[in-house]
């Protein structure tokens, strides 16, 4: 019989299971992604020890889904969800059984759970496997099957095709074909359509932490899922943006999902940003008739899209917010969207790199380069050259930016050498003309940073002052 290695932490807790009678198994996630030779995230253990049970044998238990038998085991630094084996029945909402059953058995647990790779227990007593749906079977053949029948299982809980989805791009397997056209069937649609946002959000996350989001998003417009739940992206289809100055090799949609790959892997705002980045497209596209060559009197389409990063930017912030993504995030990659389209030449003046400092905020340019990097890869789907004109100018603009910051001139109102209150006492009345003024005075600032002063700025204030009497 096959087993797996079991780590210290875990066989320490099974001695405490065992000793007070109870079995234990590693379950789910965890196991798979050891017989794939991979670390798993984390560990969830299913055992015939009733919460109340767990909670009396170990020192630190947090009762965090009691309902569903589900506790969380602080042990040895480790945080171990345990759940009590459990079967269940009828799924009138699509998401919640309707039973929970406690008198269950291991093989009971295991055939609720979603997909064979994730139906495999491990013994935490010798690491020996109990497999009853042939888990590893699939696992060596790269497939993701529902345990019994696709149909029932999609329609008790309509998150689980997206689930398929997900596990399809991060593990790189394939939909074992009848379960894939399951997933088409309008009935299971329609249950899928019913999960909350919460749920679709969580798993849209986890699609855009792995390697290449593009594999499980292309998954999701096939099965329709896309166009469900982010329909503005779907509708990126056949928007055609190539012509002849071969920017472009893709329609905006691909385009859009390629420059997501191509975002780093860890950073979330820029994935987001790179996959909503060229959204508003649609909405600005303009074709025009050019002459070319010029005198020849034979005429080529050239597409622009004038701009289309404030479509872009409105039609991301609709899309997050729906998603019910924390502000934060929405205001961050609404923001890199806006600016996405920022044009650097090396004969920028210092002012015009410190407006772009302000325009941009210090904290989000290295996103905001990134953001590019990722739209040049999107282009054409092959690794950037570090000597592409593109990103010879970020390191260029890069260098500019900390020459001006080792300079510590004033990038923001904060940093100017007169507040409000100094221009009261100078005589300048409170009221929306002292905001006009003070932000005069920090573009004069941003121009020469030698004026930041006191005495100069009161001057400066006092001529706009008379000006504008
Ligand atoms: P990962 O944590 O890497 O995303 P996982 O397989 O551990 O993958 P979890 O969401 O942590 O996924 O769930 C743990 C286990 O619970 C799964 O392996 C599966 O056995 C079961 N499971 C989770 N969600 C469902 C579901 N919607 N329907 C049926 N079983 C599920
Ligand atoms: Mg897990």
């Amino acid at each position: 019989m096959k087993s797996i290695k079991i780590p210290e932490t875990l066989r320490k807790l099974n001695e405490i299971f065992a000793k007070n009678g109870f079995e234990a198994y590693l379950v789910g996630g965890a196991v798979r992604d050891v017989l794939l030779g991979k670390k798993a995230s984390d560990w969830d253990i299913t055992t015939n020890a009733r919460p109340e049970q767990m909670m009396k044998i170990f020192h630190r238990v947090i009762p965090t889904g009691i309902a569903h038998g589900t506790v969380t085991i602080h042990f040895m630094g480790s945080e171990i969800e345990a759940t009590t084996f459990r079967s269940e029945s009828g799924y009138s909402d699509g998401r919640h059984p309707d039973q929970v059953t406690f008198d269950a058995t291991l093989e009971d647990d295991l055939s609720r759970r979603d997909f064979t790779m994730n139906a495999i227990a491990a013994s935490l007593a010798d690491g020996s496997i109990i497999d009853p749906f042939e888990g590893q079977k699939d696992i060596k053949s790269k497939i993701i099957r529902t345990v019994g029948n696709a149909r029932d299982r999609f329609l008790e809980d309509g998150l689980r095709p997206i689930r398929a989805i997900r596990f399809s791009g991060q593990l790189n397997f394939e939909i074992e074909k009848e379960t894939y056209e399951t997933i088409k069937l309008t009935e299971v649609q329609e249950k899928i359509k019913s999960i909350s946002m919460e749920r679709f959000r969580d798993e849209f996350e986890k699609i855009l932490r792995s390697e290449e989001p593009s594999s499980a998003l292309h998954r999701m417009e096939d099965c329709g899922i896309l166009k469900a739940f982010i329909p503005e992206l779907a509708d990126c289809r056949n928007c055609q943006q190539a012509d002849m100055r071969g920017f472009h090799e893709f329609d905006v949609l691909d385009h859009n999902l390629y420059a997501c790959d191509g975002a780093p892997r860890e950073n979330q705002i820029v994935r987001l940003s790179a996959l909503f980045h060229d959204i508003g497209k649609k909405d600005a596209k303009v074709i025009e008739k050019i002459e070319y060559p010029k005198g020849s009197g034979s005429f080529v389409e050239q597409i622009h899209f004038h701009g289309h990063e404030h479509y872009s930017s409105e039609k991301t912030k609709e899309i997050l917010t729906r998603l019910k993504f924390p502000n934060a995030v929405i205001s961050q990659v609404t923001h890199l969207i806006e600016q996405h389209m920022f044009f650097f030449e090396e004969n920028w003046s210092d002012a015009a790199v410190r407006r772009f400092l302000v325009r941009v905020k210090p904290e989000c340019v290295e996103d905001l380069f990134a953001l590019r990097i990722a739209d040049i890869y999107g282009m054409h789907r092959c690794k950037v050259d570090p000597m592409n004109d593109g990103v010879q100018k970020i390191f260029i603009l890069r260098e500019r930016i900390k020459k001006i910051q080792s300079k510590q001139t004033a990038l923001s109102l904060k940093d100017l050498a007169v507040n409000g209150n100094d221009l009261i006492k100078a005589g300048i009345p409170a009221g929306k003309k002292l905001g006009f003024i003070l932000n005069e005075l920090f573009q004069c600032v941003l121009d020469d940073p030698e004026m930041n002063e006191k005495e100069k700025l009161l001057t400066v204030a006092g001529n706009i002052a008379a000006k504008n009497t």
